[in-house]
């Protein structure tokens, strides 16, 4: 299959007779597979209403089936299709949080197509905050489910091009919109229990959300690293986010690290780092990226991606990341970052 890519000019005022955007729309309401940027992360979007559609993001992303997907609508009254009721809990979130990086699970109605929610009978719904999202949802006039667009088990896109490098052949087309901004998917809230329950720490925090429901959030105890309970999202037993080299997070300071570091260049390895710009200079090892700033961990949260590919092109055979505070946005760092070893932590 052709992939067309076309260039979408975020800095101009973007509507939904741009040519671009109604060749994508037409794609998508066609029931092929488009893939497009949000403030989060880029999206690989199909028409959430049609079964057959959904199903090519799962072949092309190579995505198990049991995993659901996340549907994207570009107004709240959309909202009214796709669920059964909304609770007082979940209409605050709205309020304060749509358009944005928030996915609320609500219970779903029949029109969502079974494969998005993978059988479950509720759905992960978010408005994303991107005028090219929004303006090709607009267009396309169905809620459109999308994953990250990327294969499975690597990092999710953050620009164009590493949906084209995992993508490419497989799916219609990419509209390109740049870089996106937040870097990291979106944070994943349960709203159908009495307490909303954190699923997956993303660009909104705990902090935020509490302030806005004005009762306690609950997190996942999956995400708090016990590994022997069923996760509630079942998106979360999966290997993601992982370069080609297996990566290792190491919590100590540098010359902890760069110990580690000379141990496995001694052992004959090929030996990347994962830093923050404040210490790439400091490290001798065959790869050092520097992930942002680390006095500015939004800077490291939109960088973690790209810097997690790139590792990709040095021909490494272990890479050895940095730990970061796990406060504000850090938290959903660490959960990515900790993914992507697949919870190998080397402690000092
Ligand atoms: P991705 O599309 O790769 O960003 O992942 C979507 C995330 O949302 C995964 O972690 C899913 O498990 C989660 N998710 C989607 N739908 C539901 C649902 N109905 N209940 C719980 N988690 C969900
Ligand atoms: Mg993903």
């Amino acid at each position: 299959m052709k992939t067309e890519t076309w260039c979408v000019d975020n800095t101009v005022e973007l509507s939904t007779d741009n040519p671009h955007i109604i060749e994508a729309a037409n794609l998508l309401k066609r029931g092929e597979v488009v893939a497009f940027p949000t403030e989060t992360v880029y999206g690989l979007g199909a028409n959430a209403l049609s079964e057959r559609a959904v199903e090519k993001i799962f072949v092309a992303k190579g995505r198990p089936s049991d995993n659901p997907l996340i549907v994207h609508i570009g107004s709240k009254e959309q909202l009214q299709d796709l669920v059964q009721s909304v609770t007082p809990h979940a209409h605050k979130l709205i309020e304060q949080f749509w358009p944005g990086p928030l996915t609320l699970v609500l219970p779903k109605k029949a029109a969502v197509a079974h494969n998005v929610t993978a059988g479950l009978e509720s759905v992960a719904i978010r408005m994303p905050n991107h005028p090219v999202a929004l303006t090709l949802l607009k267009a396309a006039n169905v809620p459109i489910a999308a994953p990250s667009a990327n294969l499975s088990g690597k990092p999710s896109p953050t620009e164009a091009k590493h949906v084209y490098a995992d993508l490419a052949g497989k799916i219609a087309g990419i509209l390109d919109g740049g870089v996106t901004g937040v870097g990291l998917e979106s944070t994943v809230v349960d709203c159908t229990t009495e307490l909303p329950i954190i699923l997956r720490p993303g660009g909104v925090t705990k902090e935020q959300l509490e302030e806005a429901v004005d009762c306690e959030v609950l997190v996942d105890k999956a995400l708090q690293h016990d590994v022997h309970i069923a996760p509630r999202s079942p998106g979360m037993k999966y290997v993601h986010y992982a370069p080609d080299a297996p990566l290792q997070i190491v919590e100590g300071d540098l010359a902890f690290i760069q110990a580690i570091v000379n141990d496995a260049r001694k052992a004959g390895k090929r030996v990347g780092v994962l830093t923050t710009t404040e210490q790439v200079n400091k490290y001798e090892a065959d790869a050092v990226l520097a992930c942002g700033e680390r006095k500015n961990l939004t800077s490291v949260a939109q960088q973690l991606f790209a810097t997690l590919r790139s590792f990709n092109t040095y021909d490494l055979d272990v890479i050895f990341s940095e730990s970061f505070p796990r406060e504000g946005i850090g938290e959903a760092i660490m959960n990515r970052l900790t993914k992507a070893a697949g919870g190998h932590v080397i402690k000092y």
